[in-house]
């Protein structure tokens, strides 16, 4: 399991764009990206040379941590004679990149908690390096009326208490705006009588067009130098991205704080770079204004070409090599029936489409735009515009717009729980005190519930388990009087406990303490049902899938990793094929024939099923969810398989495959109507299913041996893993208080089943569905014929 730091942050959407491009050139597409945020202009010679001959000088080894020092006099001296900055060696590190300057910054100045401002648009790593540094980002918008810079009351209406530091990125990636200096001296005003850190990324500051006056931050007085760390480096100005050399400027406090970081992290940078890097710094400077003309030249022609775009506005950029163009206008269009939603839809509609790879701007906190860099040649630029203006006229108006709105509870707690399955009565009463204490009037529900003819009372205080807990099952009377046969307390929010639930067979009572998510209360109701159920009515559950054909039901037992949904699916598919029940039913023998009985109102299904069941995705629309992923920095799924054709990067609004905890709770009417689900079926075959790539595919078995099987819970040979999984009784993880006795009555139940009713072992591994459906068709085929 990863860390949760690990899972608040999401890998960089350019690199993502970038790479995406890259996989389809391989593939053979031609694609234009637009997506590069570097230079497309060699390293100067100079500095080329000069890295070969840091190697010819076997200048190889370990430098100084922060920089070897000539390249920090070099820093200085540019500082100086760009800027009028005046900064000692102290106050200069060196780093892998301005990446790297930067996530050591946070390291170095931000404490849990601490706030920073980032104005959005941001450069999509900011937000990214405050969490990583436990901090809180706090996203200020600004506005393309204000050319898309923070301006001074925005920025007094952000600061808190807690804040800590701003991040203003001067010339911007993505909106390439750029602040002039009486902008800046009011941003100052403030920051310093608030004493505010100011870091200030000036990555951008060589490229600036037309007759912009660029001013570095810390050049604005000695105060605000004080509280200000200028983060550039060489990627932009040089075209050395691949070199990896950045840098800080800042009080020496700081700068020696992110020094000892650094020692820990990547020591020096790469000493043949620094030469490199050394060299660019104080040779000839005409490269950059080559560079810089160019880049000019080309914002005026593509802002030209985007401008006239209809439905597009487009703000003109002082700086940098990016475009920004509002996009909005489009969203709800749609193309061969697919909407365009938001930035993702319309930058994966532009990358299969028109083969442009663009960012989608909600990277950079602006949904309404998508961001354009015209780092690329004069003659590609055009060909990539005309191509994006050739795709976006055939865009149409939406007719019917298809809304969902998603009914979707997102819990804080998701796991499985650990379950004391029989706790003794006195642990049984205290705990129930304890949560008869805690629970109050006024956040309170109570729900009787009929589970197969069991009552079982909900009292909990958790509104979304109520909500599911309805919705899940066929309702009992709610009379005062009505006692229940159980009673399951769900209760969340107390200190000091652990998510935890036990269970004490003698009073039936289920206590369920700080989880809100609902598998583990719906597992405790089916435990406690099948306990009272085996004593009270002689009726035993089966946990597994049941499906049923011409009246005569198969089930399919087995332990996890052996294909049992993408059977089931499979099965459902077959025209003869009606639903009974996904997960839990229960038997009842009568006249000598098992009947099963399929006991959920509302079947409670992991949304990934729509893998192998995709006409489910409409029906979950229309179903209360949990914990859908419907923000992509929420997807823990890295091993996704549509990881390049993501639903959330094409503009879906969710996803129901990003995470194993999310269910829906389906209607079983709803797939394909009434004559498609039935609720009773007498059990005509067992199917026990095991993976592996050698067995045999289907084996009828005796008696005893299914039996043997069934009740060890092991099936041999799952699928992914060596020996068998962890072993279950009867394949039911839902079986609370596995007492002796009550598993000798369990023996005697499975018995008589597999006595009663052929067994197969099944290998699906190996084995088709077909070679069920030949079994169970073709012995309703033979009956026929006899008759
Ligand atoms: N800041 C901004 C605003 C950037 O756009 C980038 C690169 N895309 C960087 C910093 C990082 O530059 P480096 O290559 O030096 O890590």
């Amino acid at each position: 399991m990863v860390s949760d730091k690990a899972n608040k942050i999401g890998e960089s959407p350019t690199f993502k764009v970038n790479a995406k491009a890259l996989a389809m050139k391989a593939q053979g597409i031609d694609v234009i990206d637009l997506s590069v945020g570097e230079p497309d202009f060699p390293t100067p010679s100079n500095a080329k040379e000069a890295g070969h001959r840091a190697i010819d000088d076997n200048f190889t080894k370990y430098t100084q941590i922060d920089g070897i020092p000539i390249l920090k006099d070099a820093i200085i001296n540019r500082l100086k004679e760009d800027h009028g900055l005046t900064y000692s060696r102290k106050e200069i590190l060196v780093s892998t990149g301005a990446k790297s300057s930067l996530f050591h910054l946070m390291q170095a100045l931000i404490n849990d908690g601490d706030e920073v401002i980032v104005p959005a648009p941001y450069w999509v790593t900011y937000p990214h390096t405050v969490t990583l540094a436990d901090g809180k980002a706090v996203i200020v918008p600004t506005k393309e009326e204000d050319g898309f810079r923070l301006t001074p009351d925005q920025l007094s209406a952000a600061v808190s208490p807690a804040t800590k530091a701003i991040i203003l990125n001067n010339p911007s990636n993505p909106t390439g705006t750029a602040y002039p200096r009486r902008e800046l001296e009011a941003l100052a005003e403030i920051l310093l009588e608030e004493d505010i850190y100011v870091v200030s990324d000036e990555i951008y500051e060589k490229l600036i067009y037309d007759d912009f006056q660029f001013t570095s931050f810390p050049a604005l007085g000695e105060d605000i130098k004080r509280k200000t760390i200028i983060i550039n480096g060489v990627s932009k100005s040089y075209a050395m991205t691949g070199w990896r050399i950045g840098y800080a400027a800042g009080p020496v406090d700081i700068i020696s704080a992110m020094t000892k970081i650094q020692s820990h992290t990547t020591s020096n940078p790469c000493s043949i770079s620094q030469m490199a890097s050394l060299e660019a710094l104080t040779g000839p400077q005409h490269e950059i204004s080559k560079m810089r003309a160019e880049f000019q030249r080309r914002r005026n022609y593509a802002h030209m070409r985007l401008q006239s775009i209809p439905d597009v506005s487009c703000y003109k950029p002082q700086a940098a090599f990016y475009l920004f163009p509002n996009v909005s206008s489009l969203y709800k269009k749609e193309f061969n029936n697919t909407l365009i939603r938001n930035s993702y839809g319309l930058a994966y509609f532009l990358l299969k489409e028109a083969n442009v790879a663009v960012v989608p701007g909600d990277a950079f906190g602006l949904d309404k735009c998508i961001r354009l860099s015209y780092s690329t040649s004069m003659d590609i630029l055009e060909k990539g515009i005309d191509r994006i203006i050739e795709a976006l006229s055939q865009l149409k108006t939406a007719k019917k717009i298809k809304r969902v709105s998603l009914n979707n509870s997102i819990t804080h707690h998701r796991d499985s729980v650990p379950v004391d399955s029989s706790i003794s009565i006195n642990l049984r009463d205290a705990l129930v005190a304890e949560m008869e204490n805690f629970s109050s009037y006024e956040n309170y529900f109570e729900w009787n519930a009929n589970i197969n003819g069991v009552i079982v009372q909900l009292r909990t205080n958790v509104s979304h388990l109520n909500d599911f807990w309805i919705e899940n099952w066929y309702p009992a009377q709610l009379e005062a009087d009505l006692e229940p046969h159980g009673i399951i307390y769900a209760m969340d929010g107390i200190a000091g406990r652990e998510p935890r639930a036990f269970y004490n067979t003698e009073t039936k009572t289920g206590i369920l303490v700080n989880t809100d998510n609902y598998a583990p209360l719906r597992s405790l109701a089916l435990g406690l049902v099948m306990d009272v159920s085996e004593g009270l009515f002689n009726v035993f559950a089966l946990r597994g899938k049941t499906v049923d054909f011409d009246g005569k039901g198969l089930v399919l037992l087995g332990p996890k990793d052996t294909n049992k949904t993408e059977l089931f699916s499979a099965l459902l598919k077959d025209g003869r094929a009606r639903l009974h029940s996904n997960d839990t039913t229960f038997v009842r023998f009568s006249g000598g024939t098992p009947f099963a009985n399929s006991v959920e109102r509302k079947l409670f299904l992991p949304t990934d099923t729509v893998e192998s069941y995709p006409a489910l995705a409409p029906l979950f629309d229309n179903s209360k969810c949990e914990n859908v992923i419907v923000r992509k920095e929420d997807c823990l799924d890295a091993e996704c398989q549509r990881i390049d054709d993501c639903r959330l990067d094409r503009g879906s609004p969710f996803c129901y495959k990003a995470s194993k905890h999310t269910h829906a709770l389906l209607d079983p009417y709803w797939i394909k109507g009434p004559a498609k689900h039935i609720k009773r079926t007498s059990l005509n075959w067992v199917f026990i299913l095991r993976s592996d790539a050698t067995s045999p595919p289907i084996v009828e078995m005796d008696p005893e041996d299914a039996f043997r099987i069934l009740e060890s819970g092991e099936s041999l040979g799952s699928k992914g893993s060596l020996g068998p999984l962890k072993s279950e009784p009867f394949f039911n993880p839902h079986l609370l208080h596995t007492s002796s006795d009550r598993l000798d009555h369990h023996k005697n139940f499975f018995r008589h089943l597999c006595a009663n009713i052929p067994c197969y072992l099944f290998n699906s591994g190996v084995a088709k569905v077909e070679d069920i459906l030949n079994i169970v068709v073709g012995e309703a085929n033979n009956e026929k014929s006899q008759v």
